[in-house]
């Protein structure tokens, strides 16, 4: 009888079945580029992705959604853990649930930030948003990193998302660029050519957490699209919902402005997730494959 048990337990097919469980349906490439929207199929047995510790969220029924950060190292760390289905009943009883990871390291691809080139700031404008204003903009600056990074309090809003607006792009994500007072940075979203007022639409569908002026961003309207996913929009001239407001995917939110740090009138819009900044355009272009499968 032990004999038989034994071998029921230990049999064979289990390390069989512990290899084809084991075989992670994602592709990862070598490199990925600054802000890169990743989706992965979520197979039965995955319980988890991160990037750099970051858990990829859930969206639609099958399917994972992270962002390579843009800010911070050269390399990611993409972390995946499976746990190993049990083949019958009598394994349940004699085995704990096997786990298995995988630890993947990869560049990042972005410029070097002394290529960036002079922001053209208006000296007006400047006055306005200096380093005179330090505290208050710092304040302000980290109220908003703790909401764009805060637990999501509900799912992904699956949906196919748009652009906010159809114009030009005058400024590319991740582009370096350098203030007057010699500070470079990362262009962490999109601009886009606007004239004032122009009809802003929400990407997707969400909720209105934050609708204030602030020094830098000016105007800044954000929505909570689940998941840990946020849109932000800068620069705006007026507000047409109010925190709390639920929003469709195509609903105007908001009209185009040149408020705050702005070289001219444009629309800077954002897309973050868990407070890494996506690449707006090609997160969007990720989400279109699955996008109806919600
Ligand atoms: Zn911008």
């Amino acid at each position: 009888m032990y004999a038989f048990l034994l071998a029921v337990v230990f049999h064979p097919s289990k390390e069989i079945a512990k290899q084809l469980v084991f075989q992670p349906h994602i592709h990862l490439p070598k490199e990925f580029s600054a802000g890169q929207t990743l989706v992965f199929k979520k197979d039965v047995d995955l319980k988890f992705i991160s990037i750099n510790q970051k858990k990829m969220s859930l969206i639609g029924k099958n399917h994972l959604l992270g962002v390579v950060p843009l800010y911070g190292g050269n390399t990611v760390k993409i972390l995946g853990q499976w746990e190993i289905q049990k083949l019958s009943w009598l394994e349940k009883q004699f085995s704990h649930p096997s786990v298995d990871y995988f630890v993947e390291y990869r560049n990042v691809k972005k410029h070097p930030l002394k290529q960036a080139s002079n922001l053209r700031i208006p000296a007006s404008v400047w006055k306005k948003v200096n380093d005179d204003h330090a505290d208050l903009k710092e304040q302000q600056k980290q109220k908003m990193k703790k909401l764009l990074s805060q637990v999501p309090s509900q799912d992904f809003q699956l949906d196919c998302y748009k652009a906010p607006i159809n114009s030009v792009v005058v400024s590319k994500f991740a582009s370096p660029r350098t203030l007057p007072n010699g500070y470079s940075y990362y262009h962490s979203g999109l601009d886009q050519r606007a004239r004032v007022p122009s009809s802003i639409k929400s990407i997707g569908p969400g909720k209105v957490v934050f609708a204030e002026h602030m020094i830098v961003p000016g105007n800044t309207l954000v929505i909570d699209h689940g998941g840990g996913v946020y849109s932000r929009f800068m620069h705006l001239s007026d507000f047409r919902v109010e925190p709390g407001s639920k929003i469709q995917t195509g609903q105007v939110v908001a009209t185009t402005g040149a408020t705050g740090r702005v070289e001219a009138p444009h629309l800077h819009w954002e897309v973050v997730w868990k407070g890494n900044h996506a690449n707006p355009s090609q997160f969007l272009q990720a989400l279109e494959p699955i996008c109806d499968q919600g």
